[in-house]
């Protein structure tokens, strides 16, 4: 079975054109051999296989593969004609009207039932998923064939990796230590008095202690990389609009796990007033009557921290010696709404993170990648002495081109941090504490940075979630300053009495 689209459309001519039916037959004859098989592999373009003249109609049904589809073959074609027929016999072509678009997708599986724009029948049969899509002319050119088919081509690849998103490729892992620590370290901290469960989902209290744990993590970050390698500060939002998400890639994906954002539809207290005075009495918020009352939601709280930045940079031609452009933020939380029951500290619905962004060159940026591997070894090492282990994690599409076991980043990609936790078990499944990715020309391309000397431009991103290093540093030395290393006891100093409760 080979991917094949069969369209049957008619032009819609200003008249009658049975006059010119020589000419059109002679010129579908001449495209079938010439602009419909134009950059296609030899004897794959598309064709025309029947046609016929009704009227001011002229009928045709269309066949392809994957070169030259269906609709570019209408498009090649009505130009040249409506110059023909203009010409010779005073005859416009007022538009494409479809009958039906159909395209056969070669799969092994039939895929669950689901709703596509376009789509208004889908079937599986003899190896193919069939889809009937309702398009028409301003469809077909705004290319909504090509995207269905690359919607459906990726479902069916997700289909033969069995769920798994990532192919996972160990580079670099510190020796087996000894644990002097074997507990769940959120219990812990609850236990010692230093978090409280907030009153949201997944969402943490801290204490002075836990809190000042929390900026000793930031303090070595700032001292030992991000001063060191010259990285400034910034502020990035925390609320994201759609665009902001349309422009990272994240609109392809993030929904399940976004915070949604809505405003209210006006400001004006009358409008609110029911609300307000039903709560008065019942001391019950009217949700059903709110959502109501607010509008479509405008996008959603922090996710990945750094697409909002990239709103300082959109749309600018920047000097080349700006380059590399380094910052990073820690000027509020992020968002998401995780599954399963909660879960610890190590995975929570509000979360602190040290986002730190560059971009610049590709060689700049995969530089600067080094340097920050190169000082978060340090700290893992040196600092925290942890037992944790770097792996290249590939997108499965990607994995299949080949990008995997590099020894170190030489291309885009994301290298995730990973520590054992001990209560887990050595054989469990470790945590990702942080991650550096490259990102290639993604960013600066979706949101239209330009460098001066119009060299592509590349980015990457390494988010220091300090939950999670929280989670790893705790499981594995615990909470009694006794057990940890020198070098962090040292920036840690005193730790800040908690608020006693009776
Ligand atoms: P996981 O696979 O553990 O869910 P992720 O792949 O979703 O992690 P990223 O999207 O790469 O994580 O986010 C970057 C960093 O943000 C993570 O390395 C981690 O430090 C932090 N992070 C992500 N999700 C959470 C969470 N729910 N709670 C705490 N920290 C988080
Ligand atoms: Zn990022
Ligand atoms: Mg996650």
């Amino acid at each position: 079975m080979e991917l094949k689209f069969e369209l049957k459309c008619s032009l819609k001519t200003s008249t009658d054109a049975t006059k010119a039916a020589d000419v059109v037959g002679a010129f579908i004859n001449e495209a079938n051999e010439t602009i419909l098989t134009k950059g296609a592999p030899e004897g794959q373009g598309a064709k025309v296989t029947q046609w016929s003249i009704e009227g001011d109609r002229i009928k045709l049904n269309v066949e392809s593969g994957r070169h030259v589809r269906v609709h570019d073959a209408m498009l090649r074609m009505r130009k040249p004609l409506a110059g023909k027929l203009g010409k010779e016999f005073k005859i416009g072509i007022r538009g494409i009207e479809v009958e039906s678009f159909t395209i056969e997708v070669p799969s092994e599986k039939a895929l669950a039932e689901m709703k596509i724009p376009y789509v208004t029948e889908m079937s599986y049969d003899a190896g193919a998923i069939k889809l009937v899509l309702d398009v028409d002319e301003a469809a077909m050119s705004n290319r909504i064939p090509d995207r269905i088919l690359t919607l459906m081509e990726d479902k069916i690849e997700q289909l033969s990796y069995g769920g798994k998103t990532e192919h996972w490729n160990v580079l670099w892992q510190s020796e087996k230590k000894e644990h002097a620590f074997s507990e769940d370290p959120t219990k812990a901290m609850m236990e010692a008095g230093w978090i409280k469960r907030g009153a949201s989902r997944g969402q943490w209290v801290h204490g002075p202690q836990s809190t000042k744990m929390f900026r000793t993590f930031e303090k070595i970050v700032l001292e030992e990389l991000l001063e060191p390698l010259g990285y400034r500060e910034m502020i990035f939002p925390k609320l994201v609009p759609w665009e902001v998400w349309q422009k990272s890639g994240h609109a392809k994906g993030v929904y399940p796990e976004i915070y949604y954002v809505c405003p209210p539809k006006t400001r004006d207290p009358e409008y609110w007033e029911e609300v307000i005075d039903h709560y008065k009495v019942t001391h019950e918020v009217p949700t059903a009557l709110i959502k109501e009352k607010i509008g479509d939601p405008i996008g959603g709280m922090c996710y990945a921290q750094c697409p909002p930045f990239w709103a300082y940079l959109q749309g600018e031609t920047i000097p080349t010696d700006e380059f590399p452009i380094m910052v990073f933020d820690r000027s509020g939380t992020s968002h998401r709404y995780e599954s399963g029951g909660i879960h610890g500290m190590e995975r929570v619905d509000e979360f602190h993170r040290i986002e730190i962004v560059w971009t610049g060159t590709k060689e700049q940026v995969i530089e600067a990648a080094n340097k920050l591997h190169d000082r978060y070894m340090h700290i893992f090492n040196e600092i925290l002495d942890l037992e944790w282990r770097k792996a290249w994690v590939t997108p499965w599409f990607m994995a299949q081109e080949g990008l995997t076991g590099v020894s170190e980043q030489t291309e885009a990609g994301t290298t995730d941090y990973e520590a054992v936790l001990p209560y887990r078990g050595e054989e469990a499944e470790w945590l990702e504490f942080q991650n550096v990715s490259v990102n290639g020309n993604k960013y600066p391309s979706g949101f239209n940075v330009k460098s001066q000397s119009g060299e592509e431009l590349w980015s990457g991103c390494s988010g220091v979630g300090l939950e999670r290093w929280a989670s790893a540093f705790f499981a594995q030395k615990g909470l009694d300053p006794e057990n940890w290393p020198e070098e962090f006891r040292k920036r840690v100093g005193k730790i800040p009495e908690g608020v006693r409760f009776l």
